[in-house]
């Protein structure tokens, strides 16, 4: 299946994804994963990134649809893939259209989570990311085990820098000035299936699991 998981920031697309392409047996694609992998390793993209990603702002389109493109080009997406975090605009929207056109394939599916913008900031405040394997937890609502500590592979815990007071404030306006018009864009193409992420994970699973036929 070709997949794509859309909603604000904190709305539980990247706990959902690592649920879902488990089950699907489908490559993950998120750009801030492809984002923050660059920065660690130092790279040019991670470079061009960093600045952006700090202020809560969107990494250039030109830029971001590049990665996109190579990525969807690799053997592995032929089967399927989950979209998790692009498109952030319309202008993404349209390149990723054309991306798969050429690749000669479209998408089957779009899930909006929707989640209050209330809840947002406190999930987003709490999520804790694992070093090692990038599992998702939350210090209220999904604590670990042990403090720090990732209960999958034992990782070390932290806190994304962009995941600040400040920044999540900026990354939300963000949203809703240029992401939120994709929501229409994919309802006059029929495509969207919209699910309540208020709810437990195991719930929000259940629920795009069923909206997907799954
Ligand atoms: P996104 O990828 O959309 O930014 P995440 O999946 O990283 O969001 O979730 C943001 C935070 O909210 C994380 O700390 C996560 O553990 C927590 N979270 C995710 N889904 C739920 C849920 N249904 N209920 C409560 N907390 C959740
Ligand atoms: P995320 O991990 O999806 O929360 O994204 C973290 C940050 O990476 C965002 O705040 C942006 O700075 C950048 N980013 C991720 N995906 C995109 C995208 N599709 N377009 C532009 N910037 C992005």
């Amino acid at each position: 299946m070709k997949i794509l998981l859309m909603g604000p920031p904190g709305a539980g697309k990247g706990t959902q994804a690592e649920r879902l392409t488990e089950l699907l047996k489908i490559p993950h694609i998120s750009t801030g994963d492809m984002f923050r992998k660059a920065q660690k390793e130092g790279t040019e993209l991670g470079l061009k990134a960093k600045t952006y990603m700090e202020q809560g702002q969107l990494v250039p389109d030109e830029v971001t649809i590049g990665i996109v493109r190579e990525r969807l080009a690799e053997d592995d997406c032929k089967i399927g893939f989950l979209l998790d975090g692009f498109p952030r605009t319309v202008q993404q929207a349209d390149a990723l259209e054309q991306i798969l056109a050429d690749l000669g394939t479209q998408l089957d599916a779009v899930i909006n989570i929707e989640v209050d913008k209330d809840f947002l900031l406190e999930r987003l405040t709490g999520r804790r990311v694992c070093k090692s394997c990038g599992a998702t937890y939350h210090i209220k609502f999904n604590a670990p085990k042990n403090e720090n500590v990732c209960d999958k592979c034992g990782g070390e815990l932290y806190q994304r820098n962009d995941d600040t007071l400040e920044t999540v404030a900026s990354r939300l306006d963000v949203y809703e000035a240029q992401t939120a018009p994709l929501i229409q864009y994919y309802v006059a193409k029929n495509l969207i299936k919209s699910i309540d992420g208020s709810q437990a994970v195991e719930k929000v699973s259940a629920d795009i699991c069923a909206a997907l036929g799954r």
